[in-house]
């Protein structure tokens, strides 16, 4: 019943990711494996190996302005 926002350590820069298998927590560029392969990128957790992510690269079309 704790909002935890209002706690004394709030400030946050970077975005944090989670594993929800371990509680592994870490910055996604400061801590977590990131497997890149043909297929995108895995995120990968370091302690217990569960994969918290994973982007494709060709799902995302880079859209082109008509200019
Ligand atoms: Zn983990």
């Amino acid at each position: 019943m704790n909002a935890d926002a209002s706690g004394p350590r709030s400030s946050r820069g970077k975005s944090v990711l989670f594993c929800a298998e371990c509680h592994f927590e870490s910055a996604l560029t400061d801590g977590w494996l990131v497997v890149s392969d043909s297929d995108g990128r895995t995120i990968v957790c370091p302690e217990c190996g569960h994969v918290a992510d994973h982007r494709s690269e060709r799902s995302a079309p880079t859209p082109q302005p008509a200019d």
